[in-house]
């Protein structure tokens, strides 16, 4: 029997009969787009990131692109983000006809290196968009007291972090806005894709909730050119259900994931660097090796699924290739994309799983 990298299959099980009853609820209501689901979800999300406004959107891409939108971002302007990241964080700032600018990322974290990310500020950056990588925050306060000086907006990419914290401030309430994904195998999944944006600012929220819905305030008066991006009634009450449990599972993945520091210590391998003002939520648990593809087919001999995030830094991508990097532009980006190597983090893995694979990596290295 092998060992997955998320086991989702285990997690509907714990959840089956609460999960059919909200889904057939739906069902029953017959009320499939803007019900009550999604709205009180929004809430509920708010609330939890102490916030005062939360709008749903289609998946943690559009969340991405309206807030870009919504902050009047367009041709001409020019946005920071991270080279080591998902495609969308970068891909969202070309959708919106801006120029996405990449600075290198911290060698212990792999998020933004904050200390290199004044010298790419230009007259044309409007924002910035740290990405909270794995599930652990960067410091965004000082990204803001950056922005700041230099009048930027910043969106904390928060697709792979809801719950984590800095400071005590919840992922995604720190910045001019926020945005989840709700993409299956994320922290908070859905059953299909989903996505929110989160922001403590009335204007912004009314402004993305009318770029969600085809720039229309009222029915058929459309005020701008939009979108159709919203979360549908089944999502909605499946991420109800699950998000009850966040928290819990959240503090599970930390669990395990100081389970493997302790069982895989004194090893010649870099274990997920820490910030000690950061309270992660292990989206990803991310090994670095020179050798990785040895222990990737250790793991997969015995049954045991690992994964790369991320293979190429976003500079290096053929879709990027316009904008004019180079390799050696941010090679602490490139030296992750060689050596990271994720292996199973979940709420449900067990202690022998844990040692079972601590125990193949180490075999490696014997
Ligand atoms: C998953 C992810 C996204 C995109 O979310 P989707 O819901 O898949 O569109 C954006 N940024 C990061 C960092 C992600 O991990």
């Amino acid at each position: 029997m092998g060992i997955p990298l998320l086991d989702l299959k285990a997690q509907y099980l714990s959840l089956k009969e609460e999960m059919d009853q909200a889904i057939l609820q739906v069902l029953d209501s017959a009320k499939f787009i803007f019900g009550p689901e999604m709205k009180t979800l929004e809430q509920e999300i708010a609330r939890y990131c102490g916030v005062g406004e939360a709008v749903a959107v289609g998946n943690g891409t559009d969340a991405l692109v309206l807030a870009l939108k919504s902050l009047g971002i367009g041709p001409g302007d020019e946005v920071i983000t991270s080279p080591f990241t998902f495609f969308a964080s970068a891909e969202t700032i070309a959708q919106v006809g801006a120029t996405p600018v990449f600075v290198d990322v911290d060698p212990v974290t792999l998020n933004l290196d904050l200390n290199q990310l004044e010298k790419r500020i230009t007259p044309k950056t409007r924002a910035i968009i740290p990405v909270h990588i794995f599930g652990q925050m960067v410091d965004v306060e000082r990204v803001l007291e950056i922005a700041a000086r230099y009048d930027l907006k910043v969106i904390e990419d928060a697709a792979q972090a809801i719950g984590a914290e800095y400071r005590g401030h919840k992922a995604g309430s720190v910045g001019h806005a926020g945005t989840f994904s709700f993409f299956p195998t994320k922290n908070l999944g859905g059953y299909g894709d989903g996505g929110m944006v989160v922001t403590q600012d009335e204007h912004l929220a009314a402004e993305l909730r009318m770029l969600r819905f085809h720039g229309c305030q009222t029915k058929y008066y459309h005020d701008q050119i939009g979108y159709n991006s919203r979360l549908d009634e089944i999502q909605a009450a499946i991420l109800r259900v699950k998000f009850k449990y966040l928290d819990t599972w959240n503090e599970a993945r930390r669990e395990k994931a100081a389970v493997y520091d302790q069982l895989l210590q004194g090893l010649p391998l870099t274990l997920p660097g820490r910030d000690p003002q950061a309270k992660p939520v292990y989206h990803l648990y991310v090994l670095r090796s020179e050798r990785r593809q040895d222990i990737m087919d250790k793991l997969a001999s015995v049954g045991i699924a690992s994964a790369i995030y991320y293979p190429v830094p976003l500079h290096l991508q053929k879709a990027f290739r316009y904008l004019g990097y180079q390799a050696g532009d941010f090679p602490v980006a490139e030296k992750a994309c060689h050596e990271a190597l994720a292996i199973p983090c979940y709420p449900e893995l067990t202690r022998e799983q844990q040692e079972q694979i601590a125990g193949a990596i180490k075999e490696v290295y014997r």
